[in-house]
């Protein structure tokens, strides 16, 4: 097995590195692993994908979307259902975005899938914009009247001096090669006063932390991923970045949901037995882990100054 000599984030010598896994779901080499730095605390990927397999890797996975159509209306059909199937998920962030929604603002968004974060804004009055490479996804977006481009690239050339309020991408850092130059190109193009808000798993996370479920340990590191950040390599990366940052904590998963991954060593279990157990329960398991730290998700938001 290969050996880093230094730590990708951080640059710490060997004498820091050690192996999490030799697990990586979806790795067919079979040559990877995931190392862990004790100095900066973040969790990688080595050898990490180069830029031909990572685009290999992105254009199967857009092969299967494709083949998961099930006729010629199939694609638009599924992508009205995840509209519907992720509202949950955008009621979960609209809590800790509320406070960055004062006024009529421009908002990018990063990966912004089928744009159920954006119409809910545009329709408040916000302009709103998605980058999206899926070209089902993005000619969605486009035929409800928003502005989507394949890549940020391709928005700052279309619109060289495009400049936003808000810019938004939601479990996409994890699978940049490069997070301190993503972060400094979006830190380029906001407003100042504007603010970037992100989310990313966080690798404490209690099915990994607390249970250390071993089919949950086979399917959590994941090729696609070159990083896991906890919260301190996330503050880390934010140093890095050299802007005004904070992150919080939040959870996505609920009690039902680690059940039936203790039980049957699999996902899908979200609300199975939220009607015997009451969402009084379901809520509070969620606010303990929170709590204590020991949960899926990192909320991360840089500030860019008023003076700049
Ligand atoms: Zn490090």
């Amino acid at each position: 097995m290969a050996l880093p000599e230094r730590c990708p984030l951080c640059s710490a010598g060997r004498e820091s590195q050690s192996v999490v896994t030799r697990h990586v779901f979806g790795d067919v080499s079979g040559a990877r692993a995931f190392f862990h730095c004790g100095a900066c605390d973040v969790r990688y990927q080595f050898p990490a994908l180069t830029e031909e397999e990572e685009a290999r890797f992105y254009a199967a996975e857009f092969e299967g979307f494709m083949a998961s159509r099930s006729g010629e209306q199939g694609g638009w059909l599924k992508t009205e259902q995840h509209l519907v199937a992720n509202e949950p998920t955008r009621l979960r962030r609209m809590k800790y975005m509320a406070p960055y929604l004062d006024g009529s603002l421009d908002i990018l968004e990063v990966g912004c899938s089928s744009g159920f974060m954006l119409y809910p804004l545009a329709e408040a009055g916000h302009r709103c914009t998605g980058i999206e490479p899926s070209g089902i996804f993005s000619e969605f977006v486009r035929s409800r009247g928003l502005p989507a481009h394949a890549s940020l690239e391709a928005l700052q050339k279309a619109s060289p001096t495009a400049r936003f309020d808000l810019i938004l991408h939601f479990f996409v850092l994890e699978h940049i090669a490069d997070p301190v130059a993503f972060l400094t190109t979006q830190l380029a193009m906001l407003k100042p006063g504007g603010q970037i808000i992100f989310e990313i798993p966080n690798a404490a996370d209690p099915l990994y932390s607390v249970y250390d479920i071993p089919a949950f340990e086979r399917f959590y590191w994941s090729v696609a991923h070159p990083w896991y950040f906890n919260e301190p390599s996330l503050n880390y990366l934010l140093e890095q970045v050299g802007s005004e940052a904070r992150v919080l904590r939040d959870q996505r998963y609920d009690l039902s949901n680690h059940m039936v991954w203790a039980r049957d060593g699999r996902p899908g279990g979200m609300g199975r037995f939220t009607e015997k157990l009451g969402s009084a329960a379901e809520e509070a398991y969620k606010q303990s882990l929170i709590d204590c730290g020991m949960c899926d998700t990192l909320v991360g938001i840089i500030h860019k100054s008023e003076n700049v």
